[in-house]
Formats: structure tokens, C-alpha cells, sequence
């Protein structure tokens, strides 16, 4: 069998625009400012496309659905991933698990945790983890201006013989 291991990162800062929801891994979050980006800016799930992406050596988020295309302005980033998890699929993969880490000094996440996770796996279709963490008051992150996101993912696929 191989298998393949692939990380992303991604990082948005709040928006001046109140009207701008938070949105991460799909999950609305409701009493605090949204991201900026021209997508949605949800950070989680554009971490986790270029964990997936990365695994299957298929290039990255920019490279499959640029910020310079008007197609996805203000995209639902969930439908990137799905998009990412057919391309991964394509190339014969299938999804082990993946694993998130949020990094942000508010909202507490705690509240969310389930509802971002099952919103993940049901576009995954792999046991996904979300854990989030704290900034310490430090950097960027710690003084409230953005949200970070680590993901990790696995990748197996059947062990391709050479021809004979
Ligand atoms: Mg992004």
C-alpha cells in the first residue's frame, strides 16, 4: 500500500466589515467578526484543501481556484474542498483521516467543535479531528487580528505494480 502524509496552512485576517459572517469549516459562528479573503475566507477548510492536495502532489488551493478568478469570489469554501476531495479521489486515493488545528485567541471554539467536525467529515468522508489553541496574547494572532489553521491529512492507496 502507499500512503501519503500532506499538510496546509492558511491564516485570515478579521474584517472591518460587520456584515462579513465567520464562517470555518463551513460552520457559521455567530457574534463576532467574519474574515477577510475573497472567498469566504474560511481558513479551516481552505487548510485542509491544501493538505489534500499536497498528499497527492496535485499542486495547491491557488493553483485549482485562484483569488484572481471572479468564479470564486465570495465561493463557499466547502465546495473547494469537495472539489479537492473528488481531485484526490481521481487519482486513486482514498482518505485515512484528517486532523485540524485552529489557532485563535477568540471565539472559544468548544462550543462549535462538533458541528465543524461533522461538517468536515461529511465532505471528507474520513474521521477528522478539530482541536483549537490559543494564541498566548502573542503575535498577530494573540493581539485578535486573524485566525490561523494547521491540517495534517493521510493518504493510502492500493500499491501501484510496474507493468511488465
Ligand atoms: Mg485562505
Amino acid at each position: 500500500m502507499d500512503i501519503r502524509v500532506g499538510q496546509g496552512f492558511d491564516i485570515h485576517p478579521f474584517s472591518e466589515d460587520d456584515s462579513r459572517p465567520l464562517i470555518l469549516a463551513g460552520v457559521r459562528i455567530d457574534g463576532v467578526p467574519g474574515l477577510r479573503g475573497h472567498s469566504d475566507a474560511d481558513a479551516v477548510a481552505h487548510a485542509l484543501t491544501d493538505a489534500l492536495l499536497g498528499a497527492a502532489d496535485l499542486g495547491d488551493i491557488g493553483t485549482h481556484f485562484p483569488d484572481t478568478d471572479d468564479r470564486w469570489k465570495g465561493a463557499d469554501s466547502m465546495r473547494l474542498l469537495a472539489a479537492a476531495v473528488q481531485l484526490v479521489h481521481d487519482a486513486g486515493w482514498d482518505i485515512a483521516n484528517t486532523d485540524i488545528t485552529v489557532v485563535l485567541e477568540a471565539p472559544k471554539l468548544a462550543p462549535h467543535r462538533i458541528a465543524m467536525k461533522a461538517s468536515l467529515e461529511a465532505v471528507v468522508g474520513a474521521p477528522t479531528s478539530v482541536k483549537a489553541k490559543r494564541g498566548e496574547g502573542l503575535g498577530a494572532i494573540g493581539r485578535r487580528e486573524g485566525i490561523a489553521c494547521f491540517a495534517v491529512c493521510l493518504l493510502t492507496r492500493p500499491q501501484q505494480l510496474p507493468e511488465v
